[in-house]
Formats: C-alpha cells, sequence, structure tokens
C-alpha cells in the first residue's frame, strides 16, 4: 500500500436500489480522482452489479456492505464471496456495527468473513468499534484490540497487504451520534497501528490502512485526514449524495 494515500469511502447502507444508484454512480463516471486518494462506494446488494458496471472504467473502487462466508449453498437470504466479486466488485465492508448490533455479527462471524473475501480477491474493509458503554468504562482500547486480533487471526502476511481496518465508534455513528473528538481518534489510531504492528509482524512493508468513520462531514473531514495515523475516512449520510462526496473528496485531494 502507498503510504501516501488518503481513503475516502461511502457507505450507502439501505438506500438507493438500482435505478437511483446507477444515477448516483453516473455523477462519478468521468470523475477524476487526485492523486493519492483512494475512493470506494458501497451500495446495497441489489445495485451492486449495475454500479460496477457504471463504474468499471473508473478509478472509483466499489463493495459490498456485507457476505457471508461460505461460496454457495442453504443460506436463504444470504450472498456469498464469489457472487460479489462476479459482479465486478473488488472490496466488501465487514463487520459494520450496524450488522454487530442488528444482525448478530460477531468477531468470530468477521473473521470467517475475512478469510472469504481475501480468497476470492476481494479487499475487507474491516470494521471495529467501541459501544458508548465501553467508552464510558474506558475499555475502547481493550474492545478494539480484540476485535482486530480476531478479524485478523490467521491471515497470512501476504494477504494482510489487502486489508483495510476502519474505526468506527458505535456512539459516532448516524444521526444520533456524534463525531469523535480528533485528538481522541488521534490516540487510539496510535495505539490501533501498535496492535496492527504487533500482528503485521517484522514485515515493514506491510502497512494496512486504518480509517475513522462516524458523523464525518464536509466540517471535520479535514481534521481527521491530518491525524498522522488516519490513513482517510469512510463516510455515511454525508456522502449519499454525489455532488457531496466530490466536494469530500476535494477537501482531502
Ligand atoms: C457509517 O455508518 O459507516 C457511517 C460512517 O455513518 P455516518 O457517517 O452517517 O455517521
Amino acid at each position: 500500500v502507498d503510504q501516501k494515500s488518503v481513503w475516502i469511502g461511502t457507505n450507502w447502507k439501505m438506500n438507493k436500489g438500482p435505478a437511483e444508484a446507477i444515477a448516483a454512480a453516473r455523477a462519478f463516471s468521468n470523475f477524476h480522482l487526485p492523486e493519492g486518494v483512494r475512493c470506494f462506494l458501497a451500495p446495497p446488494a441489489t445495485s451492486l452489479r449495475d454500479v460496477c458496471s457504471v463504474l468499471q472504467d473508473t478509478p472509483m473502487m466499489v463493495g459490498a456492505q456485507n457476505m457471508f462466508w461460505e461460496d454457495s449453498g442453504a443460506w436463504t437470504g444470504e450472498i456469498s464471496a464469489p457472487m460479489v466479486a462476479e459482479c465486478g466488485a473488488s472490496t466488501v465492508l465487514l463487520g459494520h456495527s450496524e450488522r454487530r448490533q442488528h444482525f448478530g455479527e460477531t468477531d468470530w462471524t468477521v473473521n470467517r468473513k475475512v478469510h472469504a473475501a481475501l480468497r476470492h480477491g476481494l479487499r475487507p474493509l474491516i470494521c471495529i468499534g467501541d459501544t458508548a458503554d465501553e467508552f464510558e468504562f474506558g475499555v475502547s482500547q481493550e474492545t478494539l484490540a480484540r476485535q482486530t486480533k480476531i478479524a485478523l487471526h490467521g491471515v497470512s502476511q501476504e494477504d494482510l497487504g489487502r486489508v483495510v481496518v476502519i474505526y468506527e465508534p458505535v456512539w459516532a455513528i448516524g444521526s444520533a451520534g456524534r463525531p469523535a473528538e480528533a485528538p481522541f481518534v488521534s490516540e487510539i489510531h496510535t495505539k490501533l497501528r501498535g496492535v496492527v504492528q504487533g500482528i503485521v509482524g517484522r514485515n515493514s512493508s506491510v502497512r494496512i490502512p486504518l480509517l475513522y468513520g462516524g458523523s464525518v462531514s464536509q466540517a471535520n473531514i479535514c481534521d481527521y485526514v491530518a491525524l498522522p495515523d488516519v490513513d482517510g475516512v469512510l463516510v455515511g449520510r454525508a456522502g449519499w449524495d454525489p455532488a457531496d462526496f466530490i466536494k469530500l473528496v476535494s477537501r482531502v485531494g
């Protein structure tokens, strides 16, 4: 991974069916990515293939918001890594806090999914985050270290080079959330870098990008991206409108 890259992505969540998603994707079809910026979109599964088709010759990466770890079989309602890859996607969000909160995702399931993604050539974008309670009790670091260690358990040195970790405090996400203060994010990311380095070991060529997410906006994006151990951001609401997302990209590029 290029040390100077800044990552910026947006998670559309359960918004934009095919028609709306195609229209939004078209807004990026002539999009010029500033040097050193890496961008991704995560549309809902039913819009994935269309968005990938619209953006196939552009530098915009497209990813799923979730997937299952088995390749096929009797798993009603699930989609697999090969299906995501066949749609043309190159990445997948895993372990988003909304999956952990509402759909029973655990550190163990995230680990299985990370391995499945890597096996099928997808880049896993692994979301970790402390809850409001964990934050209040001062155990955020412990939670994040545990989530990261379990998510990356058994991943080869070579594959670690394709992984991205995203710190998203649960208390900072969504309209009920409040953005984490930049000095707090800085402290968390520096400690997280230590945890990741412990996992990556002596292979100094592997530098896993660490992104921040949670109520990122036009007003605060630069505060996060300026932090030494923050390699980019994941944006929800503030990036759903393509014009807004393009403006966010131009702020960091
Ligand atoms: C998210 O859910 O990944 C997210 C970052 O949401 P928001 O920016 O809307 O808080």
